[in-house]
C-alpha cells in the first residue's frame, strides 16, 4: 500500500467534531451545546434532540448502521452494545432511521455482568451510560461495519461511578476549580477555564500472528508463561530508535491512517529498547479525551496488526528477561486562553506563581505517593515496577538541574538575598531566575519527572487506562492548590505569604525529590531512610485507596465516595485473583498437555539413540547424559506442576477478597516460577522440532 495519503483531508474525517457541528447544527443549537461542552451547563432535551438527529444523519452518510455508547467499565477494556438506527417496520414493511436525543444522552446497557464491587444491589442491577459531550463522537469502521461511537460515562442507578471516566471528569472539575482560584489570586482575571492536558506515550510489541496463535500462553494471558532466553537479547541496544523495517513501517502507516481518521493526532513513532518493541505517541489533548484516545490507540494497534498478519501485545511484560512495556503520562495544566501553568515563564512575577505550583505538586506527590503508586498497580505491571527495569516502585520527583538549584537556594537561604551561579539577585523568591527549559531531560529512571513544561508519570502499565493515574494527579494537585489558596486568600501581605509558602513546602517536601539513578540499590536504601514508601506489588498497593487520608481527599473534592473506593478495592482484589488464576491454569494446561508429552517423545528418541549406539558397540555417554538430564528435569517439572495445581485449587476455593489475592500473589505466583524454571531449561535441551511452541527467538527476531 503505497497510495498517497492526504493527511490534512484525512484528519478527523470520522469525527463528529466542532467543524461538522458548526456546519450542520442550527446556530442556536450549536451555541447551546457549547455551553455544555465549555461551561458544563446541563444539556436541555430540545438541544439533545436536534444534535442527535444531525449526528445520526452524518453517521449514516459515513455508512454507519448502528450506534453504541462507548464506555470504560472497570474491566480494563472498553465496552459497547450496538443498536441499529432502524425503527420498527411500518405497515408496508419499511423502516426509518432514527436516533433520539434520549438515546444520545442516556443508555441503559445490561450492566449486571460488569464489575461493581457490590455497588449495585442485585435488585437494582441497572447501569446507565451518559454522554460525555466534551469527548467527540466518532464513526469506527471495521469488519463489523461502521458504528457511531458515543463516548460515555457509566454509573449505577444511584449515581455511583462504575467506570473510569466518571471519576476522571469529577477530578478534572476539582483541579479546574482550584487552579482558577489560584491564578485569580495571582491576578489572572481573563482565563475562564483550566484543564489538565495529557499526552500518552504508548509502548507495545509486535509479533507474527501465526506464531502467536501457536502460543496458548499469549492467547490466554497476553504474556509468555514459559520461554528460554534466546542467544541474543537487547544487550546490543541495536533496536532502540533503529530503522523501522518495511513490514512494521507498513503497519504503522495504516495505524496512523486509522488514528488520524478518528481525530487522534498520532505524532511520534519509533522502535523501543527490546527487539520487536515499538512506541507511538499522539499530541497532547484535554485529559478525558486523551484517556479515550489512548483506548482508541490500543484498539487500533490490535486491529490493524491482525490485518497485517501481525499480533500486537499490549501486556506489560510479554517476555521475561527483555524490557517490558509501559506508558508515559505527560501532564500539565492549560488555560482556555493557552497558558500552560507549568511553563517556567519569563518574568519573575510569573515564576513566582510557577514556583508555588511546583511546590504544590511536590506536596501532592509526597503526601499521596501511595495513591499514585496504586494508580499504576496492575497485574502485569508487577513484573515491571521495582523489578530493576523502568521505573522503580518508589515514587519520587525529578526536577532537573535548574529547578533543583533554585530549590536548594530556597531551602538554605530562606528570605535573604542570594545569588545564583555567580549572579547577583534581589530578595529570595521575588526575584527568581528566568528558568529556561532543560535542553535535555537526562533522567530516564524517575517515575515522576519534570520535563520542561509538564510532569511525566512513567509508571503506568502499557495495558492500563490512564484514567486512574490522572484521577489521582488531578485530585491531589487540587488539594494542594486549595490548601495554599485557603492561606493566601486570608493573607495580609500576599507576596510575603507566597514566599513563605514556597519555602515551607520546599523544606517540608524536599524528601520526595530525587535526581539520581532510580534503578540503583542505593536509592532503595536512601528512600527508606527518607521514609518514602516502597510498595512492591499490586496486592500491597490496593489498600492505599481506602486509608483515612484517601477517603478524606476524594470525599472533599467529590471524586469518590467511601463506598466507591471500597468497591474499587474489592474489584481490584478480585481482578488480581482472576488474572493469576488464569495464568496458573494456563501453565498447568500447557505443561501437562503440550510440554510434558513433547519432552517424553524427545526422551524416548534419545533413549533409542543411546541403545542403538550401545548395540553398535560405541560410547553412548553423551546421549545417556542427555537422557539423564532430561528425565531429571522432567520429574522436577512434574513435581512443580503438582504443587501448582494444589496451590491454585486452594486459592480458587478461598472467598474472594484481600486474603485470596494475597495467597495468589505469594503462593501461586511462586509456584508458577517454580514450574517455569525446569521447563525453560528443558527448552534448551529438547530438539527444536519437538518443542511444542515457537521460541523467544522465533517471536522476537522473526517478525
Ligand atoms: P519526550 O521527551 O518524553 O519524548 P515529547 O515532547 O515527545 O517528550 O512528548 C511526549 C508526549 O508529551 C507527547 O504526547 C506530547 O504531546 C506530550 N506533551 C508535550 N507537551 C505537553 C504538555 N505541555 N502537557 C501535556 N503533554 C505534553
Ligand atoms: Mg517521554
Amino acid at each position: 500500500m503505497s497510495d498517497k495519503m492526504n493527511v490534512a483531508e484525512l484528519f478527523g474525517q470520522n469525527v463528529f467534531n466542532d467543524k461538522i457541528m458548526r456546519e450542520r447544527l442550527p446556530k442556536k443549537v450549536y451555541k447551546e451545546l457549547h455551553k455544555t461542552i465549555d461551561d458544563g451547563k446541563e444539556l436541555d432535551p430540545m438541544t439533545a434532540e436536534v444534535v442527535a438527529g444531525v449526528m445520526k444523519d452524518w453517521a449514516v452518510e459515513m455508512g454507519a448502521t448502528h450506534y453504541t455508547h462507548w464506555f470504560q467499565p472497570l474491566t480494563g477494556f472498553t465496552a459497547e452494545k450496538h443498536d441499529a438506527f432502524i425503527t420498527a417496520p411500518d405497515k408496508e414493511g419499511s423502516v426509518l432511521l432514527e436516533f433520539s436525543g434520549k438515546e444520545l444522552i442516556k443508555g441503559e446497557p445490561d450492566a449486571s455482568s460488569f464489575p461493581s464491587g457490590g455497588l449495585r444491589a442485585t435488585f437494582e442491577a441497572r447501569g446507565y451510560t451518559a454522554w460525555d459531550c466534551t469527548s467527540p463522537a466518532f464513526v469506527r469502521e471495521d469488519e463489523a461495519g461502521a458504528i457511531l461511537c458515543i463516548p460515555t460515562a457509566f454509573c449505577s442507578y444511584t449515581g455511583d461511578a462504575l467506570d473510569q471516566k466518571t471519576p476522571l471528569l469529577r477530578s478534572m472539575e476539582a483541579v479546574q476549580k482550584q487552579s482558577l482560584r489560584l491564578i485569580r489570586l495571582f491576578g489572572n482575571t481573563t482565563s475562564r477555564k483550566v484543564t489538565p492536558s495529557v499526552g500518552v506515550e504508548q509502548e507495545y510489541f509486535i509479533v507474527d500472528r501465526k506464531k502467536y496463535l501457536k502460543r496458548k500462553d499469549l492467547i490466554f494471558t497476553g504474556r509468555t508463561l514459559f520461554g528460554a532466553m534466546p542467544p541474543k537479547g537487547q544487550e546490543l541496544d541495536d533496536h532502540y530508535f533503529g530503522v523501522i523495517r518495511p513490514k512494521i513501517a507498513a503497519f504503522m502507516r495504516d495505524v496512523n491512517r486509522e488514528l488520524w481518521k478518528l481525530g487522534v493526532s498520532s505524532k511520534t513513532q519509533h522502535n523501543e529498547v527490546a527487539p520487536a518493541q515499538h512506541e507511538v505517541a499522539p499530541i497532547y489533548v484535554q485529559c478525558n479525551v486523551a484517556a479515550d484516545h489512548n483506548q482508541i490507540i490500543m484498539e487500533t494497534l490490535k486491529r490493524v496488526a491482525e490485518e497485517h498478519g501481525l499480533q500486537c501485545l499490549l501486556h506489560e511484560k510479554p517476555f521475561a528477561g527483555v524490557n517490558g512495556s509501559g506508558k508515559h503520562n505527560n501532564w500539565s495544566l492549560t488555560t482556555d486562553d493557552g497558558i500552560n501553568l507549568l511553563e517556567p515563564g519569563k518574568t519573575p512575577h510569573e515564576n513566582f506563581q510557577f514556583l508555588l505550583i511546583i511546590m504544590c505538586i511536590l506536596r501532592a506527590v509526597d503526601r499521596h505517593a501511595d495513591l499514585l503508586r496504586e494508580s499504576a498497580a496492575d497485574v502485569g505491571n508487577d513484573h515491571r515496577l521495582g523489578a530493576n527495569e523502568a521505573p522503580p516502585a518508589i515514587i519520587s520527583v525529578f526536577l532537573g538541574e535548574q529547578l533543583q538549584d533554585v530549590m536548594t537556594q530556597l531551602i538554605s537561604t530562606g528570605t535573604a538575598t542570594h545569588s545564583l551561579k555567580g549572579e547577583r539577585l534581589h530578595t529570595g523568591v521575588k526575584t527568581l531566575p528566568d528558568f529556561t527549559k532543560d535542553a535535555t531531560d537526562r533522567n530516564r529512571t524517575s517515575p515522576f519527572a519534570f520535563t520542561g513544561n509538564k510532569f511525566e508519570f512513567r509508571m503506568v502499565g502499557s495495558r492500563d487506562s490512564v484514567a486512574e493515574c490522572n484521577v489521582v494527579i488531578n485530585t491531589i494537585v487540587a488539594e494542594a492548590f486549595s490548601e495554599v489558596c485557603d492561606v493566601l486568600e486570608k493573607a495580609e501581605d500576599f507576596e510575603l505569604a507566597v514566599h513563605d509558602l514556597i519555602k515551607e513546602l520546599a523544606v517540608k517536601h524536599q524528601r520526595i525529590v530525587f535526581n539520581g539513578n532510580g534503578y540503583s540499590e542505593e536509592w532503595v536504601a536512601e528512600a527508606e531512610r527518607r521514609g518514602l514508601p516502597n510498595i512492591k506489588s499490586m496486592v500491597e498497593a490496593i489498600p492505599a485507596l481506602v486509608t483515612d487520608r484517601a477517603v478524606e481527599l476524594f470525599g472533599k473534592f467529590g471524586v469518590f465516595t467511601r463506598a466507591e473506593l471500597e468497591s474499587r478495592v474489592e474489584i481490584q482484589y478480585e481482578g488480581y485473583a482472576k488474572a493469576i488464576n488464569i495464568e496458573a491454569r494456563s501453565m498447568i494446561d500447557i505443561a501437562s498437555k503440550h510440554i510434558i508429552p513433547a519432552v517424553m517423545r524427545f526422551a524416548r528418541n534419545v533413549a533409542g539413540t543411546a541403545n542403538e549406539i550401545k548395540q553398535a558397540g560405541a560410547d553412548a555417554t553423551v546421549p545417556m547424559n542427555l537422557l539423564r538430564e532430561t528425565t531429571q528435569l522432567l520429574s522436577e517439572t512434574k513435581m512443580a506442576l503438582a504443587k501448582l495445581e494444589e496451590m491454585t485449587d486452594t486459592a480458587a476455593a478461598m472467598p474472594a477478597g484481600k486474603e485470596q489475592a494475597e495467597y495468589y500473589h505469594r503462593k501461586v505466583c511462586a509456584a508458577m516460577e517454580e514450574l517455569r524454571a525446569p521447563v525453560d531449561r528443558l527448552e534448551m535441551l529438547v530438539d527444536k522440532e519437538e518443542w511444542p511452541m515457537p521460541s523467544y527467538g522465533d517471536l522476537l527476531f522473526e517478525v
